[in-house]
């Protein structure tokens, strides 16, 4: 461990952030050594990562492929584990530094805190955690001394902009969203759109459930509630407004009314490269914003009424309790079942909000009240599906 090198965790690593992050450990091998990687469903991706970047020990989710794994990396000498408990155990390693957590979804949430209760830091991708139990794993993680150093690149640009303000005030601050595909569409036009529509975002590649996200607003919705509580904000501190170019990522607005704003091209590359890097800034040979290309940066009203799902994440962020918890897990059940045809574009809001009505209000819940919640919205939504 003497190498002076930040030994990191990768937890879903064959993912659009996973390897993305892998592109900037490539371009760095001097600054960054892989200790974890962790998969899911493409296990060959995740052996190939592996055989490159010779991982300390890998992990399959999917516990039918793990013999297949094991029996790959048999010749490297590196561990092969499996399973979901396997992650949470792996991440409290000695020798690793800090966990990029980018598992999609409430799937992250038990190695996220697994990861924090070890006083791992945390360079933090998977929204999700925050928008389910927040106030858990900001607890925590004051209580550990652990950082959240945030992915989104929102978030990033929030945080870059407080660098050397972190004792000053936030009046409030403006999260932008390029308004995704169907940005200027009605709900007679959305009512049509198929998921090979929706997959097709202007700006920004990533994995299916955040590009479906992206086009309902519930991506930004999340959004908002993960900015409460990495900058414990109030509701009335945060503001969306729509930015189709995406090259001002977010904007903070101090007590004396100064603004800042960070800009730079979409490329996910860069919020991640800053939080495995922080506190330092780290050369790249990304491609730069180049103004002339951008005559016009242009800013408009998020249209609420169409695109309920923002609606409802102030509402389920107002609510409290598991009040988030029940919108994330409606809307996961939501996103798969459009991804598989079986709800429509608009249904997937109704999913949501007939399980914020329908779900038992708990004000404060604990670790096994978010489970329970979390399962038993599952049910629900399914119902609401097949009914
Ligand atoms: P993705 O679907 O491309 O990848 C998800 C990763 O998680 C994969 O490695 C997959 O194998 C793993 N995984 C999925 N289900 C799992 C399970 N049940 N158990 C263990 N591992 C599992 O998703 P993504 O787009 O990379 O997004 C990852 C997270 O980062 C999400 O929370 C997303 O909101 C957030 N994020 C992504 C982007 C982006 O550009 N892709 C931007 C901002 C935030
Ligand atoms: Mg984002």
């Amino acid at each position: 461990m003497n190498d002076n090198k930040k030994h990191i965790a990768i937890l879903g690593s064959t993912g659009s952030i996973g390897t993305q992050a892998l592109d900037v450990v490539r371009a760095n091998e001097e600054v960054f050594c892989v200790e974890v990687l962790t998969g899911n469903g493409n296990a060959d991706l995740l052996i190939k990562q592996a055989i490159e970047f010779n991982p300390n020990v890998v992990v399959i989710a999917d516990e039918t492929k793990y013999q297949y794994v094991k029996e790959a990396l048999k010749p490297h000498d590196i561990k092969v584990y499996s399973g979901s408990k396997a992650i949470a155990e792996v991440v409290e390693m000695e020798n690793i530094d800090l966990v990029l957590t980018a598992i999609v979804g409430y799937a992250g949430l038990e190695s996220t805190l697994a990861a924090i209760n070890a006083g791992k830091q945390i360079a933090l991708a998977n929204k999700e955690t925050l928008v389910v139990a927040g106030e858990l794993v900001t607890a925590l993680a004051k209580e550990k001394g652990v950082n959240l150093y945030p992915v989104d690149s929102e978030h990033s640009a929030i945080f870059q902009c407080l660098a050397g303000e972190f004792h000053n005030p936030i009046e409030k601050i403006y999260l932008t969203a390029s308004g995704g595909p169907f940005r200027g569409k009605d709900k007679t036009f959305l009512s049509t759109v198929k998921k090979e529509q929706a997959l097709k975002h202007p700006n920004w590649d990533m994995g299916a459930k955040i590009t479906i996200d992206s086009a309902s607003l519930m991506n930004k919705g999340l959004e908002v509630i993960e900015a409460k509580w990495l900058f414990g904000l109030k509701a009335e501190q945060i503001d969306v407004i729509v930015h189709p170019q995406s090259i001002v990522h977010s904007i903070v607005q101090f007590i004396d009314g100064s603004m800042k704003a960070q800009l730079g091209l979409p490329d996910m590359k860069l919020p991640i490269q800053y939080a495995l890097g922080y506190p330092d800034r780290i050369k790249s040979d990304f491609p730069r914003f180049n103004f002339i290309n951008y005559p016009q940066l242009t800013f408009e009203q998020a249209d609420t009424k169409t695109f309920r799902n923002l609606a409802l994440a102030f509402h389920a962020m107002n609510k409290g309790g598991n009040a988030p918890c029940v919108l994330n897990a409606a809307n996961e059940v939501a996103v798969e079942a459009f991804l598989l045809d079986i709800v429509g574009f608009l249904q997937m809001s109704d999913i949501v909000e007939q399980c914020l009505q329908t779900v038992e209000f708990i004000s404060k819940p604990s670790y096994t009240d978010y489970v329970e919640t979390d399962k038993e919205t599952r049910r629900v939504a399914q119902k609401i599906i097949k009914a």
